[in-house]
């Protein structure tokens, strides 16, 4: 087949049909979310209605060869606005974790409780990080013990800054089984919903993204039956016992971090071509010394790095997006670095955005504050910056750079 970077008819009326979502039913919105710093229940229950937010839909968009179906829906969504863009999506990395790690029943069983259903759609989250272990994984502390008995998991632990913790139907939770192994010592549990010993009493109050719910989640000796072991039993001993002889493999967390770090990126670069955008249409509009600021070639040029370096980062989030759903190995960190890029350029392209809008960028009559909030996040979640930084360096040089 030829080359080409054309978006198929199909890709085409993916991004037109959540461009036309975002304009409709996101972006009037998003101010009034990001002020009540609430998960936006009706928009969320909207998207399930339309058929945007299930896990047919997320299917549909897996079973994509391309892998441009997830790019392009989060870009668009996105474009609409972070903090809402991510109440919707937030739940995919809950999926993801259930994906990477779960059999095809386990997948069959909880994938649809993430979602719930049109007329109660549900949210679910995914519990990695803890106060002591963000970046460093392997500080995990959080604990799984069988209970032979009962055939039962027991897990104890505090989970940091959960995305719908708390408020998730399903919990897909990541705790230390063997701590002599390390990261390769750790396994994903399903939480089911309503398990006892998981609450989450405060939700988090931040920066940006904040019509997206962010809590501690505290593990009191929460029993899960067997089955809620992500993979089963028999692999996760298989895999222990090769861990304990030496042999190579990644941690789950991981692999879920791999799988969905292009399509975080796009998430970014959907919130910095709506800040570009807005930018663009500003500086043709509003005028100083009798001319147009766009006239300015300090304004025009910083408007051209605008686009080129969004459209920079998302030729690097689609080759990521692509490599991985054909199981292309990232040898070169190829999913860290598009995800590096993104948040980067989400965050430089937000910041200049205000600066083109002046006095009235830095008001909340505009949105590109929010998004310049909303975009810091890319450089800090899903693996800081210097975390992408270590995996590129790492894959480059074949060195355990520390
Ligand atoms: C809004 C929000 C939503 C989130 N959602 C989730 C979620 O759903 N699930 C989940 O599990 N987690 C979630 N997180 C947690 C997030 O993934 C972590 O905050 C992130 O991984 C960074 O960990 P940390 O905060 O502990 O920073 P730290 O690891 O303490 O890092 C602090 C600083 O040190 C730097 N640093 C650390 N180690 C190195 C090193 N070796 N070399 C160079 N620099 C280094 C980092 O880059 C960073 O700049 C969320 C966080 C936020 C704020």
């Amino acid at each position: 087949m030829s080359f080409s970077l054309e978006l198929t008819e199909e890709h085409q009326e993916l991004r037109d049909w959540l461009h036309g979502f975002a304009q409709k039913e996101i972006r009037p919105a998003a101010a009034e979310w990001d002020e009540r710093e609430e998960t936006p229940w009706p928009i969320i229950s909207e998207a399930a209605k339309v058929g945007l937010y299930g896990f047919e839909t997320l299917a549909t968009f897996w079973a994509d060869e391309t892998g441009l179906s997830l790019p392009i829906a989060n870009e668009e969504l996105f474009w609409g606005d972070g903090g809402i863009g991510m109440a919707i999506f937030g739940t995919t990395l809950a999926v993801a974790g259930i994906f990477s790690a779960g059999t095809p029943d386990q997948l069959a069983e909880w994938v649809p409780q993430c979602y719930g259903d049109v007329d109660e759609p549900q949210v679910a989250a995914f519990c990695s990080s803890e106060p002591e272990a963000g970046s460093d994984v392997a500080a995990m502390r959080t604990r799984a013990v069988y209970d032979e008995a009962t055939d039962e998991w027991v897990l104890n632990g505090q989970k940091a800054w959960a995305t719908n913790g708390g408020i998730a139907n399903v919990h897909v939770v990541q705790a230390v089984v063997d701590p002599e192994l390390g990261p390769r010592g750790q396994a994903a549990f399903v939480v089911p919903p309503g398990t006892p010993g998981l609450s989450a009493p405060s939700k988090i109050r931040k920066h940006g993204l904040r019509a997206s719910h962010t809590a501690d989640v505290f593990l009191d000796d929460v029993r899960v039956p067997g089955r809620c072991l992500l993979g089963g039993k028999e692999k996760l001993d298989e895999r222990l016992a090769r861990a304990r002889e030496g042999g190579k493999s990644s941690s789950q967390a991981m692999r879920t971090f791999e799988l969905s770090r292009p399509t975080v990126g796009s998430q970014a670069i959907g919130i910095a071509r709506a800040a570009y955008e807005h930018a663009l249409e500003y500086a043709t509009q509003r005028e100083t010394f009798g001319r147009p600021i766009i006239d300015n070639q300090g304004i025009a040029f910083t408007l051209a790095d605008m686009r080129t370096e969004i459209d920079a980062a998302r030729m690097l989030v689609w080759r990521a997006a692509w490599m991985g759903r054909n199981e292309i190995p990232f040898t070169a960190g190829e999913g860290s670095m598009s995800k590096l890029k993104a948040g980067r350029v989400a965050t430089w392209t937000t910041e200049r955005a205000i600066q083109i809008l002046g006095g009235s960028g830095y008001t909340r009559e505009y949105p590109v504050e929010r998004m310049h909030r909303d975009a810091k996040i890319y450089d800090i979640f899903e693996g800081t910056e210097q975390i992408q930084q270590l995996v590129v360096a790492r894959a480059i040089s074949g060195r355990h750079i520390p």
